[in-house]
């Protein structure tokens, strides 16, 4: 097992454990305040993290309408269709655009865009979502890190990382690598969970006031999956360091249903959401950031 010695922002070596779970550690670096997991998983351990288990059982709600092209219910693909809309506007519709995927998931995100007449190229570490998207949804899927390929230097206009930047070892790696493929002026487009929301303060109220004994809500928000955590604004700030200029931030609260939370929880919990956004809490950001000299 190896430990993470330095953080993976600012490479400072000293940090405060912030939480301890039975199989892993939340380590906070003492000089940026940028919050991690105390060890680097090996690919092998990252790879079993992702397989059908995952896809069908623990993350079921989440997971479950983009298992094929045509799921009963389409508010998923509604939502890529919505993030596609926007990259659309930002990028201009005059010539095909060149999209790469990065933790495309079963590829549903791709096929859509391939459907608007996009080139596009996933790649997924898991070896069942990249098997789905490649029978059912008929889109190039490799499996395994973007940095395994050796895909052509300034080969696309946009690189997407849905709910992906978390879950990878080396942010500082990853940004460097999609710098690389990016074309002048190509765009990054990330939507990440940030730990300056109010739910990962409430999950943190909940342990203090029962001493230490409920941890299962902090435990959601820092599962095993999660390398990395940040906030809006050490993600804003890696991100400029990399060579990047934001042009698009947005306040995302989950949709809920795509959660364990019980449904009577609903209507309290759409209210609060539309709060966490006026406010800057969501527990989502989505931020388009654009290639700079
Ligand atoms: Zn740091």
């Amino acid at each position: 097992m190896k430990i993470r010695s330095q953080c993976s922002i600012c490479g400072n070596d000293s940090f405060l454990e912030k939480y301890h779970f039975k199989d892993y550690s939340i380590f906070e670096c003492k000089k940026c305040h940028f919050i991690y997991r105390d060890r680097i998983l090996s690919r092998k351990e990252d790879e079993s993290l992702y397989d059908k288990d995952y896809y069908l059982n623990l993350q079921k709600e989440y997971f479950i309408n983009c298992l094929t092209p045509n799921p009963k219910d389409k508010s998923r693909l509604r939502d890529f269709n919505k993030r596609l809309d926007l990259l659309e506007k930002l990028l201009g519709r005059n010539k095909k655009i060149r999209l790469l995927d990065i933790g495309a998931g079963t590829g549903a995100f791709t096929y859509l865009a391939e459907k608007r007449d996009w080139q596009t190229v996933s790649i997924e570490i898991s070896r069942f979502a990249s098997g789905i998207a490649r029978s059912k949804f008929n889109v190039r899927m490799y499996c395994g890190e973007v940095t395994d390929k050796n895909f052509e230097e300034k080969g696309f206009d946009v690189i997407t990382l849905w709910e992906a930047i978390a879950n990878i070892e080396d942010t500082r790696l990853l940004l460097k690598t999609t710098r690389n493929l990016l074309n002048k002026n190509g765009k990054i487009a990330i939507l990440t969970t940030v730990v300056d929301s109010w739910l990962f303060y409430i999950a943190d109220v909940i342990r203090l006031l029962t001493l230490g004994r409920v941890t299962y809500f902090v435990k959601e928000g820092y599962p095993i999956h999660h390398a990395n955590h940040f906030s809006r604004k050490n993600l804003r700030n890696v991100l400029k360091s990399e060579g990047f200029k934001v042009i698009y931030t947005d306040n995302v609260e989950i949709p809920y249903k795509y959660t364990k939370l019980p449904r009577s929880f609903f209507p309290v919990l759409v209210t609060f959401g539309s709060l966490a956004k006026l406010f800057n809490r969501t527990i989502q950001v989505m931020i388009i950031a654009e290639k700079v000299k």
